[in-house]
């Protein structure tokens, strides 16, 4: 069966909607633009992934501490940190449409239809020709030679155009690459803006007193600015890293593809300080680590690539994306960035206090270089679960769908059937359930046909269901029945506990790192 993508795309979130995973935000007033609340399976899952990214980052690793600073810091960090005055976004709007939209996007999603079109000559060529070679090819081919001259001339005009804050010329890219809006179709552009992307409050309950505070827009600087404290207080040595979880806030410009892009989100991000020049070993390490961490949810190798940034931000010396293949494209999940000493640095200088550490062995005091990672959790959540997402066609005609998510994530582990509502067998249930539920999050479901509450449970993802019928009274056994292939075994109940204990816990996806 074959879903259009877009479609695709759609039935995900309408799953998600009614599955209990996300609703749109404050939706009985009709929703707040790119603002999602998280329902009763979505809430689970997501806890889930943080968690063993928690366990990942900071169990697992002995020089890794976790933090958990505020949303609000002293407006001064924001200075320090260049958001104040860099924390932009170049913006357009399309005068017909009224529509607005992010001027670099607009020349991304052209230079990538550019690249469609070369992929389309390989695949027609690779077709056509036995031993194919498609780096010769490319290499010759006098059309993907024109193709492959436009998508350089308009990455280095734009390379250009960004570094010296040429926003003429970054309209005038738009103008000469003959990008319209695809609402209106028409090229009637406004000049581009750069808009700063923080949400500002005030705080102070009299207004005259009041000054302007931001709600944070990474969770990084809370890290950056407990360094010392942190480092201090658990007598850290470097190499060493601190890790968070928690929410940020942007006021994106176009807040569109569910939550890919929300102007509330939450991120998981981690510093590691290292002494000045090791930091392109310690890059190079924490790319390698987190990509095995995120294949080791088994979601498909092919679909994660690196992708190195072409314009580097101010306080980066190297730096590169993730990327997964989301259904609308391969788009950046987590950033990794050497971030040099430039934020202990610029707080060094705007708080006027040292942050430095002392080399013993050098017998110096220095400011670390720091490498970081830092994902979204949502995007991850968004990745996790449209890979998961599969519509199968069975044998017998019908459509199942059935969410593939990785066990030690899944929301509710085992769901448990009395087969009929009576014979004693609904309070058999009851009790295995009482047993298994100290360690795994477990259902009961007693409505509808068994096979009904297959259906609902693959629709959610419980990637065990247990049945309880006539002969366990007798015998004390069970049917299992496992998700992903439907198979059903025979279990003596005394055996569950161990059953289940490496399938659907944390350690079978730790133990792969
Ligand atoms: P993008 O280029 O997509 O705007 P970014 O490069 O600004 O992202 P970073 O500042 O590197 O993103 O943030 C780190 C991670 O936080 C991203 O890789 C992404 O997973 C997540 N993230 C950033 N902005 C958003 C958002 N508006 N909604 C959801 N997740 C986000």
């Amino acid at each position: 069966m074959s879903v259009k993508p877009e479609d695709f795309f759609k039935n995900i979130i309408s799953h998600c909607k009614e599955y209990g995973y996300i609703f749109q935000s404050s939706e009985i007033y009709d929703g707040l633009s790119a603002v999602y609340d998280y329902g009763q399976n979505g809430a689970e899952l997501k806890k889930n992934i943080r968690e063993y990214w928690w366990k990942a980052m900071v169990q697992m690793h002995e020089n890794i501490v976790g933090i958990d600073a505020s949303i609000f810091m002293h407006p001064t960090t924001w200075k320090a940190s260049g958001h104040v005055d860099a924390f932009n976004d170049p913006l357009i709007d399309n005068k017909d449409s009224k529509k607005r939209y992010r001027a670099d996007v607009l020349i991304e999603e052209h230079v990538a239809k550019i690249e469609d079109k070369i992929n389309k000559e390989v695949e027609k060529a690779a077709k056509r020709f036995e031993n194919f070679d498609a780096t010769m090819f490319k290499s010759t081919n006098a059309r993907v030679l024109e193709y492959q001259k436009k998508i350089d001339e308009i990455n280095s005009r734009f390379k250009n155009a960004l570094n010296d804050n040429n926003l003429a010329e970054v309209k005038q890219i738009i103008i000469d690459c003959e990008i319209v809006c695809p609402i209106s179709g028409s090229r009637n552009w406004t000049d581009v803006r750069q808009f700063n992307l923080m949400f500002s409050t005030s705080m102070g309950s009299v207004s005259e007193e009041a000054s302007t505070i931001y709600l944070r827009p990474e969770t990084a600087q809370g890290i950056f600015v407990n360094y010392l404290n942190v480092q201090k207080t658990g007598r850290m040595k470097l190499p060493f890293g601190i890790a968070q979880t928690g929410k940020a806030f942007r006021n994106e410009i176009v807040a569109r593809q569910f939550i890919f892009r929300m102007r509330e989100f939450e991120q998981m991000e981690m510093q590691f300080f290292v002494k000045p020049g090791t930091e392109m070993q310690y890059y190079e390490e924490w790319k390698n680590k987190r990509l095995a961490w995120h294949l080791s949810l088994g979601l498909g190798k092919e679909n994660y690539k690196f992708h190195d940034h072409i314009k580097l931000a101010h306080y980066a010396n190297a730096a590169c994306d993730i990327e997964f293949q989301f259904p609308f494209g391969f788009k950046e999940l987590e950033g990794i960035h050497s971030r040099t000493d430039f934020d202990l640095k610029q707080h060094e200088q705007y708080s006027g206090k040292k942050l430095q550490y002392f080399d013993v062995e050098e017998n110096k005091s220095y400011v670390p270089y720091v490498v970081e990672t830092s994902v979204g959790l949502d995007r991850l959540f968004l990745s996790i679960l449209s890979a998961a997402y599969k519509e199968e066609p069975l044998e017998n005609g019908e459509t199942r769908t059935v969410l593939n998510l990785p066990p030690a994530l899944a929301p509710i582990k085992i769901a448990v059937f009395p087969l009929v509502k009576k014979d004693g067998l609904p309070e058999l249930a009851e009790s295995i359930i009482n047993d298994l539920k100290f360690d795994y999050a477990v259902a009961y479901d007693e409505k509808d046909t068994v096979g009904k509450r297959y259906r609902r449970h693959d629709a959610i993802g419980t990637p065990y269901c247990i049945t309880v019928d006539h002969q366990s009274k007798e015998d004390k056994t069970v049917t299992v029945r496992h998700r992903d292939t439907m198979q059903q075994e025979r279990l003596p109940i005394t055996e569950l506990n161990k059953f289940f204990e490496n399938k659907v816990s944390f350690k079978s996806l730790l133990k792969q790192l």
